[in-house]
């Protein structure tokens, strides 16, 4: 398979399986995306995420140079197109960790040349979900509720998904990524 795309609701766990497969996986390339929020410690740019300005964002945007972005929680987030491209045409598989809005852009623009796939990350139980949600702390309770909101309603996106894999473990997600990444199913 050329282009995985997995998403699913904030607090699922995404990033943590993106990351493994960063750190445990030849056979994927994971894509990294552009935004405009500002690191969090630790955060490397280039590697986590290319930081922008809002300006440089936009500017992007106008120059055609995402497969897909998306405005979400008060920042920008997009996929650079080129990158993408070039891995795919090199013969690696590519996987994009993105959120709901940016997964239907590439749903719904296959035509962009890539063949893609989409795995929706469900949580096992809602309480789950929430418990990681409102265990992050840093929230004020009136943006945890929102955030709680959210997800809710990201989770009922997942039935235009090709698969849905629920995250009990962060290597098995990944083993199926890679299993998916070298047979195509
Ligand atoms: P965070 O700010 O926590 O790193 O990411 C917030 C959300 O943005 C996560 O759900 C993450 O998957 C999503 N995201 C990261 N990069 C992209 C991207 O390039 N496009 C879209 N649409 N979402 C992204």
């Amino acid at each position: 398979m050329e282009l995985i795309v997995l998403s699913g609701p904030g607090g699922v766990g995404k990033s943590t399986v993106s990351e493994f497969i960063r750190q445990n996986s030849d056979e994927i390339w994971v894509s990294v995306s552009a935004t405009t929020r500002p690191p969090r410690p630790g955060e490397v740019d280039g590697v986590d995420y290319f930081f922008h300005s809002e300006e440089s964002f936009k500017r992007m945007i106008a120059d055609q140079e995402f497969l897909e972005w998306a405005h979400f929680a008060g920042n920008y987030y997009g996929t650079p197109k080129e990158p993408v491209f070039a891995k795919i045409a090199e013969g690696r598989s590519v996987l994009l960790e993105i959120e709901i809005s940016g997964a239907r852009q590439i749903r719904e623009n296959q035509s962009n040349g890539a063949r893609a796939y989409l795995v929706f990350l469900a949580p096992p139980t809602i309480s789950e979900l929430e418990r990681r949600l409102v265990g992050r702390g840093t929230d004020s309770p009136e943006r945890a509720a929102q955030r709680l909101e959210l997800a809710h309603e990201e989770m009922a996106a997942s039935h235009w998904f090709d698969e849905v894999l629920v995250n009990t473990s962060v290597e098995e997600v990944a083993a199926r990524l890679i299993t998916l990444a070298s047979t195509g199913r």
